[in-house]
């Protein structure tokens, strides 16, 4: 494998160099994400070996994991839940050692593996994800909150590390494929000027609410946004993408794995999910990735990368296809994607606050404390506070600290105003 010009990514993207198994890592092991990538694992045995799995509470799904991969290591964010799968383990005779609370979901993410892929929801992955880049060799990433919070630091972690980053969000992975090597070799780095790059088009389905008229959008219902139209996906990702939330991070995160400035991506609505992002090119050219809604594909694409293996999704069938649209995004429907965009540009502490607000109003949403439209209102209110002076966007304790602080300001201002 000798076409990667990094040398460090030459080294790390060399599949199957000693001929054995890829030790992997799922983080999230029991989520959407997760369920997913045990699937692409299922259909390459040979290829990859499961070693290690963390995911929060849900210990009975875990245990099935930990029956049909025989991972080495597991480890439960949620103490109970590792009390109660190493009772089942010892029960069943099987052979994993079971970590309980946070640490020890850092110190399993922290043992070395060949790949790891990144996928526990939230701000809560960031710290596993940052254990991991010191000791794996590429790390496939999925938890875009990781890299909204931390960009800088994030990449200067895994350059530190000699550690790639592969892109797993769906968009990210379809822009990743489309850039020449190149760019999609020098993440974190890459000059998309020098490469003839004009403009990375993002797109998103619009969510369930695109042609819901606007005065009907206070009164949506936890259940009613939980249907997204294409896309099977966790809770909180699916809430995110009902008010575009989610397209809002991906912009942030696609800025730092593209070095991208903000003019140079534009983000489009496209509701058939089939073009899942392209990149325009100064000669007119638009190369565009197009598949199945299904994480399978972008999973596998990580995990072989330069390679490809099978994913167990069909080719898309452009006979039964019908027609492919885009629109541009409203912001007036989507209030939530303007203050993501607008937090990119105010820097990396306004990309924390507005992280941490988003989680705990989508927390409060999903349990009926607030209406669908304070979303937004409630992390508009909270970006208007601005941050700390002295802030240290370099700083993984000034991050965690802004992180932990404003999730308790926004848990106030939303009993004293909504
Ligand atoms: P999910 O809610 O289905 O799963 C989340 C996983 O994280 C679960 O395994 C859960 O147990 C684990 N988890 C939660 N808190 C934890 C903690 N403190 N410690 C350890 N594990 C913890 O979420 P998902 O939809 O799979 O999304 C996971 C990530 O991938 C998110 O960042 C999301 O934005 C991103 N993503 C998801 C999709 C998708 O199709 N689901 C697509 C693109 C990106
Ligand atoms: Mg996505």
């Amino acid at each position: 494998m000798t076409t990667v010009q990094n040398g460090k990514l030459e080294q790390g993207m060399d599949n199957n160099e000693a001929g054995r198994p890829e030790s992997i890592c799922l983080l999230g092991a029991t989520g959407s994400i997760g369920t997913s990538s045990l699937q692409v694992l299922r259909c390459n045995p040979d290829r990859y070996q499961l070693k290690t799995v963390c995911a929060g509470r849900n210990w009975q799904r875990m245990l099935e994991i930990v029956r049909e991969f025989k991972p080495a290591h597991a480890a439960m964010a949620d103490p109970e839940a590792a009390r109660q799968l190493a009772a089942a383990v010892k029960a069943e005779g099987l052979h994993c050692e079971v970590g309980a609370g946070e640490d020890a979901v850092c110190a399993a993410a922290a043992l070395e593996h060949d790949f790891v892929i990144a996928a526990i929801v939230g701000a809560a992955g960031l710290k596993p994800a940052i254990a991991a880049l010191g000791a794996c060799r590429r790390m496939g990433l999925a938890n875009k909150e990781a890299l909204v919070m931390t960009g800088r630091l994030f990449f200067a972690k895994a350059k530190e590390h000699g550690c790639p980053i592969l892109p797993i969000d769906s968009e990210h992975s379809a822009i990743f494929q489309a850039l020449p090597p190149v760019c999609a070799e020098h993440l974190g780095v890459c000059d998309l000027k020098a490469a003839g790059v004009h403009k990375i088009l993002l797109t998103g389905s619009g969510g369930p609410f695109r042609e819901r008229p606007l005065e009907e959008l206070p009164n949506v219902k936890p259940s009613e946004a939980l249907c997204h139209p294409i896309w099977s996906m966790g809770p909180k990702i699916t809430i995110d993408s009902s008010t575009m939330m989610n397209k809002g991070l991906e912009f942030i995160e696609a800025r730092w794995l593209f070095n991208a400035g903000p003019d140079d991506i534009e983000i489009l609505i496209h509701p058939q999910s089939v073009v899942h992002s392209m990149v325009s090119y100064i000669d007119g050219a638009v190369l565009a990735q197009l598949g199945r809604p299904d994480m399978k594909t972008p999973i596998a694409r990580a995990l072989a990368y330069p390679e490809r293996v099978v994913s167990s999704v069909e080719p898309l069938d452009f006979t039964a296809m019908g027609s492919l649209t885009f629109f541009k995004p409203d912001f007036a429907r989507y209030p939530c994607l303007k203050l993501a965009i607008e937090a990119s540009c105010d820097g990396q502490g306004a990309c924390v606050i507005l992280n941490a607000v988003n989680e705990v109003a989508v927390e409060a949403f999903l349990r009926g404390r607030i209406g669908y439209l304070d979303i937004a209102r409630l992390v508009d209110k909270m970006l208007q506070r601005g941050v700390p002076a002295g802030f240290d966007e370099c700083s993984l304790e000034d991050i965690l600290a802004l992180d932990a602080a404003v999730r308790v300001q926004a848990a106030k201002l939303l009993e004293q105003e909504f």
